[in-house]
């Protein structure tokens, strides 16, 4: 416990508060029961997401039939050469060494993380065989956010939370994070909170430890969600971010950035996400990018919005919010 207050006081983490991830929950408590919902197919959340920063080829249409046989003319030509195949991505380089060292047991090593196990939670052996899942989801979030992951990061799996509702911890500063779950619980949630923490590394990765310090929790939250997006948005039944608001908005949950963490933890994280994503699509990443480096603290609405995207949080906010209705 002396550990962990030592390194709240240092401020060099964020907590996920991950109560349920339902498609929607009206101004439920953060600290709410676990809901029963389960965990979308993993097939759905295996391949690796395009990322918006990266250029990838795309490989040329298909002729149709006709075409093919000769018996249109009314259907483009084909290129005299085939267009390039996409280029699959090179796999990770293998970081050397080890990670942290945490609680429990070490139970194996990918190529970029330690995976360690604490008592009354999953086994060894349930960690074991999803490794390559944990190394596949950082994969999926790199190549979605753009950025890679330079040095090793050890993940823990404890049973007991340091605060009632929190899944997951990232302590960018020492490259660990720590996830909660019984041994009953879903192996396919808990994998999401993994991805949603390693965003947190990524983010110090992509801007520095001491911006993502200070970084406005609307954006420090919302950015490592949206990295998280592939399995998050599964996990809500939702296509993008904008339908998600809108769902959150059929449920009764208001529109609001500032004061979200009202409407719970949960909802509030996918708020932010949207509100990211719309900042993203609206303004590009180099913006975004200098948005979230202008923060001076956690406090929702730190960010120089004003300075850097010439507009206020809450004339910001109406624009999402059309956004989001529209
Ligand atoms: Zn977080």
């Amino acid at each position: 416990m002396k550990r962990i207050t030592y390194r709240t006081l240092a401020l060099l983490f964020c907590g996920v508060m991950i109560v349920s991830l339902i498609a929607a929950r009206p101004l439920m408590p953060e600290a709410s029961a676990p809901s029963t919902h389960t965990l979308l197919a993993e097939s759905q959340a295996a391949p690796i997401a395009r990322a918006p920063a990266v250029v990838q080829p795309h490989p040329a249409p298909r002729p149709t039939r006709a075409y093919a046989r000769g018996l249109a003319d009314d259907v483009p030509r084909a290129p005299k050469t085939p267009a390039k195949r996409p280029v699959p991505r090179p796999a990770p380089a293998h970081i050397p060494g080890k990670g942290p060292r945490m609680r429990g047991t070490l139970v194996t090593q990918t190529a970029r993380l330690d995976l360690y196990v604490g008592k009354n939670t999953f086994s060894a052996d349930v960690i074991a065989a999803r490794a390559a899942k944990f190394e596949r989801v950082l994969i999926a979030a790199e190549d979605y956010f753009g950025t890679t992951l330079k040095r090793r990061v050890s993940v823990g799996f404890y049973r007991t939370p340091p605060k009632r509702g929190v899944r997951g911890m990232a302590y960018t500063d020492s490259g660990q994070v720590e996830v909660y779950y019984r041994s009953d619980e879903d192996i396919g949630r808990a994998t999401t909170i993994v991805m949603h923490e390693l965003g947190h590394h990524l983010e110090a990765q992509r801007y520095g430890e001491e911006n993502q310090r200070l970084a406005d929790t609307i954006l420090h939250e919302g950015l490592a969600t949206w990295i998280a997006s592939i399995r998050w948005l599964d996990q809500c039944g939702a296509s993008s971010w904008r339908e998600r608001a809108q769902q959150l908005k059929a449920a009764g949950v208001p529109l609001r950035l500032r004061t979200a963490e009202r409407s719970g933890a949960d909802n509030a994280y996918e708020l932010w996400a949207s509100f990211v994503d719309y900042l993203t699509r609206q303004y590009g990443w180099k913006a975004f990018d200098a948005l979230y480096a202008s923060g001076r603290g956690r406090a929702p609405g730190s960010a120089n919005y004003q300075r850097v995207l010439g507009k206020s949080l809450d004339a910001l906010t109406d624009d999402w919010q059309a956004w989001v209705e529209q």
